[in-house]
């Protein structure tokens, strides 16, 4: 409540063995101290979850839903494009009113074992008519992708890039989808969920956060707060650690 930086509680892991194996009854308390915190300091109070390949699925997620008054839309999922399984399991869970979050990093052994590119997921959930202000993308970047030998063996781990956000962006677009609805998908369906007020569109009073690319999607330039990052493709400013 009166740390601003603070909007919630993330990512806290359900379906995954590597998780803390959370009762409804914990996660209920997280999410109510996240809703009263959010309610009384203005704050989503939004409880991000990271949804592993468990047999569970974001069925805990309907429990605390059914068992207590904490509504689904105080959660938002991700890695939602994990499985098929668990990507029906998200329409649903977004038509019911809440967001859903895809994952755009990923490796050739994640899509082999059954994750789905969040080109087909976006298309699936547009046949399925889950809406896409429910819908919104991110990176996962820095984060680990596992890679496995002919044996089915760990033989090292990948990093998610920053960068899949955007090409998933373009991905979208070269799939023939329009620019100006698949969009919101990385900027304002986020922005919204988590009341980041100065985020998510281009409007007076906002943070400056601007790309301009070519009619190709090449990026030309990049500003943020107004600040111009990238020119002609090129960084054009760094931050402290970042030439070195
Ligand atoms: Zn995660």
């Amino acid at each position: 409540m009166l740390i601003d930086q603070i909007i919630g509680v993330g990512e806290i892991a359900i379906a995954d063995h590597r998780g803390s194996q959370l009762s409804v009854h914990e996660l209920a308390r997280v999410a109510a101290e996240c809703r009263v915190g959010g309610m009384l300091s203005g704050k989503a109070g939004i409880v991000f979850v990271h949804v592993g390949d468990g047999k569970g699925g974001l069925n805990l997620l309907h429990q605390v839903a059914e068992q207590t008054d904490i509504p689904l839309t105080q959660f938002y999922p991700t890695h939602i494009n994990r499985s098929q399984q668990l990507l029906e399991q998200g329409f649903a869970f977004a038509k019911a009113g809440a967001m859903i979050d895809f994952t755009a990093s990923t490796n050739q052994a994640c899509l082999d074992s059954g994750e789905v590119a969040v080109v087909d997921a976006v298309q699936q959930a547009i046949n399925a008519n889950v809406p896409l202000r429910q819908i919104s993308l991110s990176s996962d970047g820095n984060a680990s992708l596992p890679v496995f030998n002919d044996r089915g063996e760990l033989t090292g781990l990948e990093m998610g890039t920053v960068a899949s956000l955007y090409q998933s962006l373009c991905q979208l677009v070269a799939a023939g989808m329009n620019l100006a609805e698949v969009l919101p998908l990385v900027t304002s369906n986020a922005a919204r969920t988590l009341k980041l007020t100065q985020k998510g569109q281009l409007a007076v009073g906002m943070d400056a956060d601007m790309v301009l690319t070519t009619p190709d999607m090449v990026i030309d330039k990049v500003w943020s707060q107004g600040l111009l990052l990238v020119d002609q493709g090129q960084a054009v400013r760094y931050s402290q650690f970042e030439r070195c």
